[in-house]
């Protein structure tokens, strides 16, 4: 999967598409301000959603969901916007590490 996705961004080229969502500029039908960003992402100077990128990846999907986007397809594009240049140089410390470590436990059955 995450090959695949590599592989994917390798023949993306730069300047055609939203570094922060990865919308091909084609696919953009709003106004552009930015040569970096998508109408969605960018406007006025500033961006529009400024939190971390669990939420943006949830909102991206939901918003490609109810534009009668495929779930499955949906999913994958927003699994994809943490390689969006935009996001993948905010480094591991901006997300919490929450997935715990499963803990082995053994009982003596006696
Ligand atoms: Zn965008």
């Amino acid at each position: 999967m995450l090959i695949h996705v590599r592989y994917i961004l390798i023949y993306m080229k730069p300047g055609t598409y939203c570094e922060s969502c990865l919308m091909p500029f084609k696919n953009d039908t709003g106004v552009r301000t930015s040569d970096k960003y998508c109408s969605l992402c960018y406007t006025d100077g500033k961006f529009c959603y400024e939190g971390n990128l669990k939420d943006f990846q949830k909102i991206c999907y939901e918003n490609m969901v109810k534009s009668g986007m495929n779930k499955v397809q949906a999913w994958i594009f927003a699994f994809m916007i943490r390689f969006a240049p935009r996001w993948k140089n905010m480094g591991s410390a901006q997300t919490p590490q929450t997935d715990k470590q499963p803990t082995i436990e053994i009982k003596s059955t006696e």
